[in-house]
């Protein structure tokens, strides 16, 4: 916070399709896409146009006993889009929220099971490096110790193991780790609602990559062993890898699902949690029986988000963006190879179009990071680090040559910083 209080802030005024302008009038590409949530570009006319449409018929109303037409229409287009077996939508508004309703309904479907067989059925598995938001259940599901550690006492237990996804110093191996999981199956059968993940991509962690066949593997085993599958799609939701899901890519679906991030095209704060109808079904009963799922926030539902996603699905077909999406991800593959000559840069991640330089052989104090991205931010480049890692996040919409220049530009700001630095001694 000192430091903060001393930085020079960009003030952002105005926005315009992959640039944002601050108070100054100085331009800056937005490297991070607001933080992984544009998708088309900022102020784009035809999302502009279906919400101020939207705005002449109805700002809110509660989804509390009631319902409302853009929320409906979006649970549907959801539905038709999402990976085969979910069945039913339940909107929040970020992605913990849509987490915290993941991780309860989960719980509860086990508890409320009518038999009784499985009531025991109450802890949850999760992976180190594991993000799922910042409010308390969904950091009893996290698992990165710098943002998570301190509030160990307030938290959940988990039972955690080791995350096979790679980073510097971990080269996974998907045999062991898919041993690795199924011993962590076998020995807590009895007592495990869900296994918790980040499909292909451990985001907030650092941009660590899955091996492939991995989600794939720890599905067969959630069915194996009749644990319920929840997969975070939050930030990998809607193009972000290359599928509209990440779950597609392995031909994977969960059993409950978490959507936030994009999902509005980077316009609205507005998450949703999916599930399969055998899982609502079990919220079903008499009115006395109280198997209803208490659980509700106050602008669930807001039709004006729910506006927004429908226009940015629209977009996606209008603008053939999956197609273009692709093509950004092979320029973005061609355009790390330079990186590997840096020899401080220790590995370079890519998954979809979410890429990581990692910067490991620096003390926290050295805020390397930081200072790659500040000087990132002078010639006109919005990205973040995250900790040793500079994380290379642009919307959808990038141009090939917008991205050419984000890297150029990355190049020389890497160099810059660390042909200056000399790595911290301890
Ligand atoms: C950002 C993120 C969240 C939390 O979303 P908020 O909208 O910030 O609450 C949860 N899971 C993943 C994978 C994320 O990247």
């Amino acid at each position: 916070m000192q430091d903060w209080e001393k930085d020079e802030i960009v003030i952002v005024d105005r926005a315009r399709g992959n640039y944002l302008y601050d108070v100054q009038g100085r331009k800056y590409l937005d490297g991070v896409s607001s933080l992984w949530v544009t998708l088309h570009g900022h102020c784009h006319p035809y999302l502009n146009r279906a919400l101020r449409r939207q705005l002449q018929k109805l700002d809110h109303s509660t989804l509390l006993g009631l319902s409302n037409t853009p929320a409906i229409e979006l649970a549907a287009r959801l539905l038709e889009i999402a990976p085969r077996g979910l069945g039913k939508v339940f909107y929040s508004d970020s992605g913990s929220t849509a987490m915290e309703i993941a991780l309860k309904i989960a719980y509860q479907y086990w508890r409320q099971d009518k038999n009784k067989k499985y009531r025991a059925k109450q802890k949850f598995l999760t992976l180190s490096g594991a993000y799922h938001g910042d409010t308390i259940g969904s950091v009893s599901l996290g698992g990165v110790a710098m943002f998570h550690a301190l509030y160990k006492p307030l938290l959940f237990k988990t039972i955690q193991i080791p995350t096979p996804y790679r980073h510097y110093g971990n080269e996974p191996d998907l045999s062991a780790a898919v041993a690795e999981l199924e011993k962590a199956f076998k020995k807590h059968q009895q007592e495990l609602a869900a296994l918790v993940l980040e499909p292909l991509v451990q985001g907030a962690a650092g941009i660590y990559t899955a091996p492939a066949g991995y989600l794939a593997a720890a599905r067969r085993l959630c069915t194996k062993y009749n644990v319920l599958l929840i997969c975070d799609e939050v930030a990998v939701g809607f193009g972000r890898t290359g599928t509209m899901f990440a779950c597609e890519q392995e031909k994977v679906s969960p059993d409950i699902m978490a959507v936030a991030k994009g999902l509005s095209g980077g316009y609205l704060p507005l998450a949703a949690t999916l599930t399969t109808d055998k899982i609502y079904d079990n919220f079903k009963g008499q009115y006395e029986s109280q198997r209803t799922f208490y659980h509700g926030h106050t602008y669930t539902g807001n039709p004006l988000a729910c506006a927004a996603a429908l226009a940015s699905l629209d977009l996606f077909r209008r603008e053939k963006t999956l197609d273009k999406v692709r093509q950004n991800i092979s320029l973005l593959a061609e355009g790390l190879r330079r990186f590997e000559t840096i020899p401080q840069v220790k590995s370079v991640r890519q998954c979809g179009l979410i890429a990581a330089l990692e910067l490991p052989d620096y003390a926290y104090r050295d805020k390397i990071g930081y200072r790659i991205c500040l000087q990132a931010r002078r010639r006109g480049l919005l990205v973040r680090p995250l900790e040793n890692n500079i994380v290379i996040l642009p919307p959808l919409s990038i141009q090939p040559r917008e991205l050419s220049w984000l890297l150029a530009v990355l190049y020389q700001s890497i160099q810059e910083v660390v042909g200056l630095a000399t790595p911290s001694d301890q």
